[in-house]
């Protein structure tokens, strides 16, 4: 199996102190003994391999997503420098695309040039207005970062074309239409808006006083952006209709498909994907270093396949196999099916909020086709 997706974690810290960050504030600790960020030698390497890799699949267009921490934690100018080495390394072999996942405060117009020159793409961590974002994402100060933050998209503004969208994280105590309509305010139509990861050790925030506080808020979610929002891309939303509506895909919000990327950390390390982190310590950790080991080595190791394996039909839960909604959930998001009993091996600790979910989109869709089909035959 080849992959052309790579995320390479340029900084394993960040200028926030975000409470629900699935790098820093859950069960993997690992990130303290990493090098704070990437050095010359893990970019050289990285670059070999990266060369040699292209070159034996016969790929000719790669992605590589910066990620962190906060990759900006780096330095904007190397941030720069780096992308410039790599394509230099490689474009004789294949095209190369560069994103980045960045909180956004640290950006400047200088910075947006440059990416702007390079067809550097940027997605911003937002999780809505003023009160919502300020709630979790904040500085280590405690003062909130959506000021900074809506500079950032402010300056975003002028650069559409490498403006990918926002990624948000849940807090069922805030209304949905609230944060809905913020975005569709200030003209944010890519959107994607994440539960908190959780797992069976860690169960999602709040609900142990409000058992349905998160199926409350999805249904809500549904309902306003079906109703009155439409104009997002709600990526989450619009794979689930899609799904619902026969059409297959894959979503690393939800189970099944196969990974098809590969991480680098700070110190050269191999890593399945950061979320993992979630789990238990090193759970994301291959085992392998881009100093020891090919990426074709890595794809193919055991970690991989354990992966992969934990991700197809014939390894989901039984409950999942049974599930009417099995074909789109797939058993939800690898990480948050894990306990210290069971391992992987358990329906998502969202199971009850998916059902809730899925049938509620369901509900709507065919009374929404059922209407249309009406007015079709009338004529
Ligand atoms: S909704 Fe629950 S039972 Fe169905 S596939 Fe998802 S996790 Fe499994």
């Amino acid at each position: 199996m080849a992959i052309n997706t790579f995320f390479l974690r340029v900084a394993a810290r960040c200028n926030l102190n975000c409470d629900y960050c699935y790098v820093f504030k859950h069960r993997d600790n690992s990130w303290k003994k990493m090098p704070a960020t990437i050095s010359d030698i893990v970019i050289d390497n990285f670059s070999e391999r990266l060369r040699e890799y292209l070159f034996e699949e016969n790929i000719n267009q790669a992605n590589i997503i910066f990620h962190g921490g906060e990759p900006l934690f780096i330095g904007k100018n190397r941030l720069i420098e780096i992308s410039d080495k790599i394509r230099t390394m490689c474009e004789n072999y294949a095209s190369i695309s560069f994103s980045l996942q960045t909180n956004g405060t640290l950006i400047d117009e200088k910075f947006l040039d440059n990416c702007a020159k390079r067809g550097i793409g940027i997605s911003l961590s937002l999780d809505g207005p003023e009160n919502v974002h300020n709630h979790h994402r904040k500085y280590a100060s405690g003062s909130g970062s959506f000021q900074d933050v809506l500079n950032a998209i402010n300056l975003l503004k002028k650069y559409p074309e490498i403006f990918e969208g926002v990624i948000g994280v849940i807090d069922p105590n805030f209304a949905p239409d609230e944060i809905l309509s913020f975005y569709d305010d200030n003209d944010l139509t890519n959107i994607d808006l994440l539960l908190p990861d959780s797992t069976y050790i860690d169960p999602p925030m709040g609900k142990e006083k409000d058992h349905f506080i998160y199926s409350k808020w999805l249904i809500n979610a549904f309902d306003s952006w079906f109703s009155k929002h439409q104009r997002l891309h709600y990526r989450t939303f619009e794979h689930i209709l899609q799904g619902l509506l026969g059409t297959s895909s894959t979503l690393d919000t939800f189970g099944l498909g196969k990974l098809d990327y590969i991480t680098i950390e700070t110190d050269g390390s191999y890593h399945t994907t950061d979320i993992m982190k979630v789990a238990y310590e090193n759970a994301s950790a291959i085992g392998l270093t881009l100093f020891d080991s090919s990426i074709s080595k890595a794809i193919n190791s055991e970690k991989i396949l354990e992966y992969n394996k934990l991700l197809s039909w014939n390894n989901i839960p039984l409950k999942c196999k049974h599930c009417e909604f099995g074909n789109i959930c797939g058993g939800g998001s690898l990480p948050h099916r894990y306990s210290a009993d069971n391992g992987f091996s358990n329906p998502s600790i969202y199971c009850e909020e998916m059902l809730a979910l899925f049938a509620h989109a369901r509900n709507k869709l065919f009374k929404e086709i059922e209407k249309e089909t009406k007015r079709f035959i009338k004529g």
